[in-house]
C-alpha cells in the first residue's frame, strides 16, 4: 500500500459544514464594507520579499522569523505574503491610483502565511479581511474606517468587543520619546528579555508588545507617549476620541498599544474580544495610520490608514455562538423505480434552474434508503416519483416536519414549494 500523504501542518482544508460559515462572514464583510464605498481588490499571494523587508521592518518577527521566503527559478527572493497592507501599498503605487481621485479606499480578504509556532485560531495559512483608505489625513477617515469594523461585527452579532486607541506620534514628535524611551529601557536592561535587549537598539517600541511579562512590567511603569505629542498629533488624536464619541463609539485608550509593526504613524488601534473560546482578552483585529509608508516605498507622499482581521478567530467565534449557516434543501426527490430517475434528473434540473435548492440519489436503490438519505440530507420536503407520477403527472409533496402531503402536479412543483415555504414557520 502506498503512504498517506498529510496536509502541511498549519495549514487546513475548509470542507462544507464549516465553510458556510466563513461564506457568511465574507459576505458581511463585502456587504457593510461596499456601503462605506469600499472596493475589493485581490493581489498576488507572492510577492518580492524586499516591499515587505522596507515595509512591515526588518526587525518585526514577521519579516525576521515568519516569512515563507524563496529563491524562485530565476533566482529572484520571493516571499508568501504575510500581510495585506504592503501588497496594496505595493498595487496602489504601481498603478498610480493617486493620479486617478484623491480618495481611494480598497478592501481585501484571503489567505496569509506565517511560521509561527501554532496556538488555537492561530494557523500558518491563515486568513485576513483588511482595509486601506489612502489619501486623507483627517482623524474623520480614521474614525469612519472605525465605524466601518463596528458595523461589521455587529452584522455578525458580536457585540463583546472593546475597541483600544493610542497614538504613536510622528516625525516631528516621535524621536523625543524614543530617545527617552531608550534612555528608560537601558536604566532596565537588565529585567529585559533577551529579544528586548536587542530591540531596544534596533526599534525600541517593539519592547512595549513584548509578550514577557518582566518586559511587559517596565513597559507599563515606562515614559508614555501620549505625554509626548507634539500640538498637531495631539489635535488629531483628541479630534479622533470626540467624533468616536459622537458616533456613539465606546473606546479605551491605552498608551502601551504599540502594534508590533514599524509603518505606523500618529493612530493605531485594536478590537479585543473576551471570549473563551479564544482564551482570555484576545485581538481579533486592529489597524492604523501610516502616512510615510508609501513615500517610504517609492510612492507618492499619500496618507493612509489601515486594519486587518484574523477571520480564523471570527468563524472560531461564531461557531461558539450555536448559530445555524448551513442551508438544507427545498426538496428530496425520490425515483422508486428505473424509469423514474430519468424523470427526477430532468425535474430537478428544471427546479433548480428556477433557483430551487434540490436534491436526489443519483444511484437510485430502494425506497427505504432513498428517504433515509432524504431525512439525512435535512430537505424540507420529499417527493417520491414511481409509475403512477409518471403517468399522472401528478404527485405529493411531503413536509418533512409532519403534516398532511400537499397534491401538486409535476409542472407545478416549483410554485408549490414556494408558497409552502414561505407559509412556513422558520
Ligand atoms: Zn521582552
Ligand atoms: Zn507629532
Amino acid at each position: 500500500m502506498s503512504q498517506k500523504i498529510s496536509g502541511v501542518k498549519g495549514m487546513n482544508d475548509l470542507l462544507p459544514g464549516e465553510i458556510e460559515i466563513w461564506q457568511s462572514v465574507e459576505g458581511r464583510a463585502r456587504d457593510v464594507f461596499g456601503r462605506f464605498g469600499y472596493g475589493e481588490i485581490r493581489t498576488p499571494m507572492v510577492e518580492d520579499t524586499a516591499l515587505f523587508v522596507r515595509s512591515v521592518g526588518e526587525e518585526t518577527d514577521i519579516v525576521g522569523k515568519e516569512m515563507y521566503t524563496f529563491e524562485d527559478k530565476g533566482g529572484r527572493s520571493l516571499s508568501l505574503r504575510p500581510e495585506g497592507t504592503a501588497p496594496a501599498a505595493r498595487a496602489y503605487i504601481e498603478h498610480s491610483v493617486n493620479n486617478q481621485e484623491p480618495v481611494t479606499r480598497w478592501f481585501y480578504m484571503g489567505p496569509m502565511f506565517r511560521y509561527e509556532r501554532m496556538k488555537t485560531g492561530r494557523y500558518r495559512q491563515f486568513y485576513q479581511i483588511g482595509a486601506e483608505a489612502y489619501g486623507a489625513k483627517e482623524a474623520a477617515q480614521d474614525v469612519e474606517m472605525m465605524d466601518m469594523v463596528v458595523q461589521f461585527l455587529e452584522s455578525l452579532d458580536l457585540k463583546d468587543i472593546s475597541l483600544n486607541l493610542n497614538s504613536l506620534g510622528d516625525e516631528a514628535c516621535r524621536p523625543a520619546y524614543h530617545a527617552k524611551l531608550v534612555e528608560y529601557l537601558k536604566a532596565h536592561r537588565e529585567e529585559l528579555c533577551g529579544d528586548c535587549q536587542r530591540r531596544m537598539e534596533t526599534n525600541p517600541l517593539r519592547v512595549l508588545d513584548c509578550k514577557n511579562e518582566k518586559c511587559q512590567a517596565v513597559a507599563a511603569a515606562g515614559p508614555n507617549v501620549l505625554e509626548f505629542l507634539c500640538e498637531p498629533c495631539r489635535a488629531h488624536f483628541n479630534d479622533l476620541q470626540r467624533k468616536l464619541t459622537g458616533l456613539g463609539i465606546k473606546y479605551v485608550v491605552n498608551p502601551r498599544m504599540v502594534r508590533g509593526l514599524d509603518y505606523y504613524t500618529r493612530t493605531v488601534f485594536e478590537f479585543i474580544a473576551a471570549h473563551p473560546a479564544l482564551g482570555t482578552a484576545s485581538t481579533v483585529g486592529g489597524g492604523g495610520r501610516y502616512d510615510t509608508m508609501m513615500k517610504g516605498l517609492g510612492g507618492p507622499d499619500v496618507p493612509a490608514v489601515g486594519f486587518a482581521m484574523g477571520l480564523d478567530r471570527l468563524v472560531l467565534l461564531l461557531k461558539e455562538s450555536g448559530k445555524k449557516f448551513t442551508q438544507a434543501p427545498d426538496l428530496f426527490v425520490v425515483a422508486v423505480d428505473e424509469g423514474s430517475q430519468d424523470l427526477a434528473l430532468t425535474l430537478t434540473s428544471r427546479l433548480r434552474r428556477e433557483g430551487l435548492r434540490v436534491d436526489f440519489d443519483t444511484r437510485g436503490g430502494s425506497l427505504k434508503s432513498q428517504m433515509k438519505r432524504a431525512d439525512k440530507s435535512g430537505a424540507h420536503f420529499t417527493l417520491v416519483l414511481g409509475e403512477a407520477e409518471r403517468t399522472s403527472g401528478q404527485a405529493k409533496l411531503k413536509r418533512m416536519a409532519g403534516g398532511e402531503p400537499i397534491p401538486v402536479t409535476l409542472d407545478d412543483v416549483a410554485k408549490a414549494l414556494r408558497a409552502h415555504r414561505d407559509a412556513a414557520p422558520a
